[in-house]
C-alpha cells in the first residue's frame, strides 16, 4: 500500500544499479529501500516511516531520487 504522507520516486536508470540499491538499503534508517537481484525495490509499507534525513539523496547522484511530501505538495 502506498504511503499516505510520503512517496519516494526513483529514476528507472538507478533502480537497476545493484551496488547503489545495496547502499540505499544499508543507509535508510527505516528500511524503505530493498536491494533485490534485479535492483532496487521500494517497500511501500514503510514509506510513511521516512524521517526526511536526506541520506538517500546524498548517496545518489543528482536528483535521481525524490522524496515527495504528499501532505504539502512538495
Ligand atoms: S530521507 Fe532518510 S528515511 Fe527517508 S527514504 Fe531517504 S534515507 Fe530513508
Amino acid at each position: 500500500m502506498p504511503g499516505e504522507f510520503i512517496d519516494v520516486r526513483v529514476d528507472d536508470e538507478i533502480a537497476k544499479d545493484k551496488a547503489l540499491a545495496k547502499k540505499l538499503e544499508e543507509i535508510c534508517p527505516v528500511s524503505i529501500f530493498v536491494a533485490e537481484t534485479q535492483g532496487l525495490r521500494i517497500d511501500e509499507s514503510n514509506l510513511d516511516e521516512c524521517v526526511l534525513c536526506d541520506l538517500c539523496l546524498e548517496a545518489t547522484p543528482g536528483g535521481k531520487i525524490e522524496i515527495i511530501r504528499l501532505y504539502d505538495n512538495q
